[in-house]
């Protein structure tokens, strides 16, 4: 089979990895070039973007901010999945809060900011500090404001405003600043038929926005099924099909959603070793019209990213159960460059990987392993 992947990053590279021993060959749409890509080795097919949906049986995303008329082009040809609906919902805040409180699944206080007046409802009714988030851009904690102190709301008004007048479509949420325990994601896919497989939840750690280390294994039984049903719930309410990822804050053993991402997903790389079944396969699966596969925990497992370093420190293998994944993307400061996965046999023995990986990944680069390693110990 063939599938098409709008998005020609990693996602798409560690789909088509998995697709390959299941008959299923990928290629990606750049949508900034225009090009469609061999998403592992870069061969630039000499193909449109139409001629790429002809001749593929299955489309999917990797992404969710997606111009609006390719989003329309693959929805038309009736094999896009998860379609337009649900990427619309990942890439736009505003749809997304409707959904959520469409399918009853509670998330933090909010108030949609299109003029000032706004602003300063969100001031008095939610309380400070805010979190602000452009609707339509945005990933990494990119395109936000923290509001802490009443006197800065002009100067972040003045940087509001400036995004707003970009474009009449767009909007600005503020949210109340969740003074969360921890984060936590669930990944689970959706079948046509409305089967679902969902991973254990995974505890993330994020350095200023961006998702450092992610630890499976982790969460009590009560916070595992407040997140399926919170998953059951928008794929159900989405007719999903695919991979879709929620993240949430964990509020004293109470979930509140953060946002979704209608894809495979940064805490889900961990599958590729935690699981008999990874989030790509899972999803290719899905898309493809294939049963999905397992996806219980086989072994407690991190994922550790690698944001723009030039290699992975080759010592890390040295590390029993230890992988690396590399993108082959040009370096850039804060860039995911790729990721290190690590599973052990419990989670006291995880921790001693962690420990000695944490010998090999200096604390600046890679915050938060040794403390990781000190708790699971
Ligand atoms: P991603 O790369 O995950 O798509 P994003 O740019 O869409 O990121 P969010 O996930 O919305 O951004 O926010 C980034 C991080 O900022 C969150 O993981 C969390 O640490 C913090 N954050 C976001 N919203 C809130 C909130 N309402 N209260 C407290 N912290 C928040
Ligand atoms: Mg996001
Ligand atoms: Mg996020």
């Amino acid at each position: 089979m063939n599938m098409l992947v709008l998005g020609a990053g990693q996602l798409a590279r560690m789909m088509a990895l998995v697709g390959a021993p299941l008959d299923i060959h990928i290629r990606a749409y750049d949508v900034g070039s225009k090009q469609v890509v061999h998403p592992v080795t870069g061969e630039i097919y000499e193909l449109t973007l139409e001629q790429a949906i002809a001749q593929s049986e299955r489309i999917t995303a990797e992404f969710e901010h997606i111009p609006a008329d390719v989003l329309a082009l693959c929805e038309q040809s009736g094999k896009f999945f998860p379609g337009e609906e649900a990427i619309a919902c990942g890439g736009d805040r505003a749809k997304e809060k409707a959904l959520l409180e469409h399918a009853g699944v509670p998330s933090a206080p909010y108030v949609l900011v299109t003029e000032r007046s706004h602003l300063d409802k969100a001031i008095s009714e939610l309380a400070l500090p805010l979190v602000i988030k452009t609707c339509q851009a945005g990933y990494d904690g990119k395109g936000q404001w923290r509001l802490k102190d009443a006197a800065d709301a002009d100067q972040i008004w003045a940087q509001m405003r400036e995004f707003l007048e970009k474009d009449s479509e767009h909007s600005i949420i503020c949210e109340k600043m969740i003074p969360f325990d921890r984060e936590v994601s669930v990944i689970g896919a959706r079948d046509h038929m409305g089967n679902v497989a969902i991973y254990p939840v995974t505890e993330n750690e994020h350095t200023n926005g961006v998702l450092t280390l992610s630890v499976a294994g982790l969460v009590n039984d009560s916070v595992q099924q407040q997140a399926i049903d919170a998953y059951s719930k928008l794929a159900n309410a989405l007719n999903y099909v695919g991979v879709l990822a929620i993240e949430f804050f964990d509020v004293d053993g109470q979930l509140l959603v953060n946002e979704i991402a209608p894809r495979v997903h940064n805490s889900g790389h961990w599958t590729q070793q935690g699981a008999y079944s990874c989030q790509f396969e899972n999803h290719v699966r899905a898309v493809a019209g294939l049963p999905l596969g397992d996806t219980a925990l086989l072994r407690p497992s991190a994922m550790i990213n690698v944001l723009g370093q030039a290699a992975i420190p080759a010592e890390v293998l040295s590390v029993a159960q230890t992988r690396s994944h590399w993108y082959g993307k040009g370096v850039k400061p804060g860039r995911k460059m790729g990721h290190i996965n690590v599973s052990a046999d419990n989670l006291h023995a995880l921790g001693e990987c962690l420990a000695t990986l944490a010998e090999y990944l200096p604390e600046e680069q890679y915050p938060g392993i040794a403390a990781m390693a000190q708790r699971l110990t």
